[in-house]
């Protein structure tokens, strides 16, 4: 392991502003991390963790150290006929974890493929995409306490995964380094070709256990021909959807979605209904009580899609996504951002609540 200073973080992490880490260090295995924990008593400074950074906002340089999480391997722990328990490191990508699941025949990811970063991240904000979130294959989190140095095994309840949401971003947020996670995901056969029609009994069973009904999914698997839909088609199929979608980080610093969706409660609702009957809105409960409205409708309507100003942005096709179009600082992001909360909550009386992890 190496002790660098005054290293460049524009490429590492996806908004792409040239910021740079006073130090800088990479840990490539579970017992560097382990071995970096040992100093920590020696180091008075502030400490960042960082995974693929695609989930953050430097608003200036960071005048600390910040540990790189690059610890690779995935691990069978346990399987039987139906599922496969499989463990991952912190510093594995996400999306080759991902492609990994889908050519072993393991569903319960696809949905969620191209999503960059690492899999350490992954249940920190519980990612999710068309209709999954990670929530629903996680087993267990592996941590460490940075304070005592002991290790802990949290279980998917002890996680307290929420929309966007866990422990990880609350009460344990830079407390603990996640090392590895554990999933359990389905088997699923997939010596049939996807074309072949007219699958019986449990094969259909299998199959209809995809979760396909979310944003274009089902369109896309049609216009690619996949009749009878397999966890390949599905990936194929978001990431198909995704690169029509999204900007590439790599052609547009971004982060993707800016801020999460709001929800608000009954009452919020029936007075905003009226005012604004083409609001769209999704129920939280059976009882809706609570509806998640999305966030880029509010911030379309406030007339933010595709804004500039100096090379700070909001997206042309996706207002929820803040752009960096080349030298963009954090702080202009960040005016940005504040800017498109005060009107969103003049206009609809809505909090917007920033998804991006801002990095001071
Ligand atoms: C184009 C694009 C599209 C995206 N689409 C989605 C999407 O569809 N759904 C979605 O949910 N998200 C999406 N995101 C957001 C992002 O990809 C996810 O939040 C991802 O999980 C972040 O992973 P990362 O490794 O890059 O985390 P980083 O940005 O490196 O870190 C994020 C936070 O986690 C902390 N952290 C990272 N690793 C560890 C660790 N091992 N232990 C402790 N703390 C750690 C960091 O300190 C930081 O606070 C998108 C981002 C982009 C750029």
């Amino acid at each position: 392991m190496h002790l660098d200073q005054k290293v460049s973080l524009k490429t590492l992490h996806t908004f792409g502003m040239e910021v740079e880490a006073r130090y800088f260090v990479e840990a490539k295995t579970h017992s560097e991390v382990l071995t970096l924990l040992n100093y920590r008593h020696m180091i008075h400074m502030p400490i960042l963790f960082l995974g693929g950074g695609s989930n953050v906002l430097f608003t200036g340089d960071f005048k600390g150290i910040v540990i790189r999480i690059n610890s690779k391997g995935i691990v069978i722990r346990e399987e039987d006929q139906t599922h496969v328990h499989v463990t991952a490191e912190a510093g594995e990508n996400w999306d080759e974890f991902v492609q990994y699941c889908v050519n072993q025949g393991w569903a319960g990811l696809e949905n969620l493929s191209m999503i960059p970063g690492k899999v350490g991240a992954a249940p920190i904000q519980n990612i999710g995409a068309y209709g999954v979130e990670v929530k629903d294959s996680i087993e267990s989190v592996q941590v460490v306490d940075i304070s005592t140095g002991k290790q802990r095994r949290f279980t998917n309840a002890e996680c307290q995964f929420g929309y966007r949401d866990s422990i990880f971003k609350r009460e344990l947020k830079g407390k603990v380094i996640i090392l590895n996670v554990t999933f359990r995901l389905r088997k699923i056969d997939e010596s049939h070709d996807e074309r072949i029609s007219g699958l019986q009994g449990d094969k259909v069973a299998e199959r209809s256990l995809l979760r396909l009904d979310y944003g274009d999914i089902r369109e896309e698997l049609e216009n690619m021909g996949a009749t009878v839909p397999t966890i390949r088609s599905v990936r194929e199929a978001v990431c198909n959807i995704r690169r029509r979608k999204l900007p590439d980080p790599a052609e547009i610093g971004n982060a993707g979605s800016f801020f999460k969706n709001p929800v608000i409660d009954r009452e919020k609702m029936e007075l905003l209904q009226p005012v604004f009957p083409g609001m769209p809105f999704y129920p939280q409960s059976p009882a809706s009580q609570s509806f998640k409205i999305p966030a880029a409708w509010l911030i379309d309507q406030c007339g933010w899609k595709g804004y500039r100003s100096g090379d700070a942005g909001v997206h042309t096709a996706q207002p929820l996504v803040l752009v960096n179009y080349g030298n963009s600082t954090g702080l202009q992001v960040l005016s940005l951002a504040n800017q498109i909360m005060d009107s969103v909550y003049q206009k609809f009386g809505i909090n917007l609540e920033p998804e991006v992890n801002v990095i001071s």
